[in-house]
């Protein structure tokens, strides 16, 4: 038996729902790469993606995805043998500092675990330790996808400063761009990376950087640079250096669409819309919690992301079962665990083009499941999320 026919939803962190009139807007003819509207559509996304970075440093446009910003952003600031501290949080920052690894840097991981965000104080206490000055970069997520932190960007920069220590700030901010508030400068963010398939609500195929001064400066001296991503190269004078080649045209195209979705909606809207489902979604979790099974990941609540809520299942319980109900009889595909979490966890996204039907449908369906796999859990998930929206979202 299944009520799966009808649109399948996918509430995965990524890539997210692509809005019906993004994908519409892919759908056109090629243009001209060297003259045209298309050298104003980059200059439009340019200064976008600045604002929504809320940067005045220079921002890039790269045809990759997240990993391909990651290598990106380490190859214009940094030069082999350079000492990286990565801030561990989940399983994102632990893939950048592999990626910084086999570039040749010198990665050291600041222990952190699973379950909750960076410790400031201990960032702060490694950094007054190196005394040399050894350390070149500090890479972290501000959303780390798998565990479903949330890491507070401006409290780390201030453990930097209170270090009075030199290091480039690097945030992968790929989960909470268009999700969550970041403020780049304002932070004191000197690199931060983001893709197109999870806030932006775009496919997959597009990542932007954005540097500021410091790391331009960094840029001029780092050994690493390659020509693909190289920053010089790409702020050259011709349309197409600033894509090192073809630009990627259609993806542009839809990019230009989401851009305009967000910023019509309004940025402060879309966080606030995004707070206020994944508020519903903790709610109705709380309340499946108290059958002592099913648990959130992240055990500080201000630690919760926005973004995507892990709930994990107790050790030896496979979430497969859930998973495979879900979707194979409900017509929704969960996020399933990662890295560390991987067979222990289920994900819930509530990132990108999602409204109260997706959230409250995805969070029915998993109820549904529940019942009909006879997990325990506590009853009246779904009434918790009503009631938050219900009395939250007002005329
Ligand atoms: C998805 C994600 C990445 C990786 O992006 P890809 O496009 O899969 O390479 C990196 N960091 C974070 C925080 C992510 O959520």
């Amino acid at each position: 038996m299944t009520v799966a026919a009808g649109r399948q939803f996918l509430a995965i962190p990524g890539p997210t729902t692509v809005p019906d009139s993004v994908l519409q807007a892919m759908m056109q003819p090629a243009v001209d790469i060297y003259s045209g509207p298309l050298v104003q559509l980059t200059d439009r996304c340019l200064t976008d993606l600045a604002r929504l970075f809320d940067t005045q440093g220079q921002c890039f446009i790269y045809a990759a995805n997240g990993h391909g910003s990651w290598e990106a952003a380490l190859t214009n600031v940094l030069t082999r043998g350079d000492k990286v501290l990565v801030l561990e949080s989940g399983g994102f920052a632990l893939g950048w500092g592999e990626n910084a690894r086999k570039l040749g840097c010198d990665v050291e991981i600041l222990p952190g675990d699973f379950r909750r965000a960076v410790d400031a104080a201990a960032l702060e206490a490694r950094l007054k330790a190196d005394q040399d000055k050894s350390i070149k970069a500090v890479l972290v997520v501000q959303v780390d996808t798998a565990s479903g932190v949330y890491n507070d960007i401006p409290r780390l920069r201030q453990a930097m400063v209170a270090a009075e220590h030199p290091a480039l700030f690097m945030v992968d901010t790929i989960a909470s761009l268009g999700t969550m508030p970041f403020h780049m400068d304002a932070w004191g963010v000197d690199v931060a990376v983001t893709g197109s398939q999870k806030g932006l609500m775009m496919s997959p195929g597009l990542s932007f950087v954005a540097a500021n001064q410091r790391a331009l400066a960094a840029h001029e001296t780092a050994g690493l640079v390659t020509p693909y991503w190289d920053w010089t190269f790409r702020s050259g004078p011709e349309h197409y250096m600033k894509y090192a080649g073809t630009p990627p045209e259609h993806l542009l195209f839809g990019l230009r669409q989401s851009l305009d979705l967000i910023f019509a909606e309004g940025l402060e809207a879309v966080w606030r819309r995004h707070a206020l489902l994944a508020e519903a979604v903790r709610r109705c979790v709380a309340v499946w919690a108290e059958g002592q099974v099913l648990r959130f990941n992240i055990e500080q609540p201000d630690q919760r992301s926005d973004s995507v809520t892990t709930v994990r299942l107790p050790e030896g319980v496979s979430p497969q079962p859930l998973i495979d109900y879900c979707q194979k009889r409900a017509g929704v595909t969960l996020g399933v665990g990662i890295n560390k979490l991987s067979g222990k966890a289920i994900r819930l996204a509530h990132i990108g083009h999602v409204n109260a039907p997706m959230v409250l449908g995805t969070l029915g369906v998993v109820e549904m499941a529940l019942q009909a796999l006879a997990i325990p859990h506590g009853r009246g998930g779904i009434q918790a999320a009503v009631d938050w929206l219900g009395a939250n979202v007002v005329a």
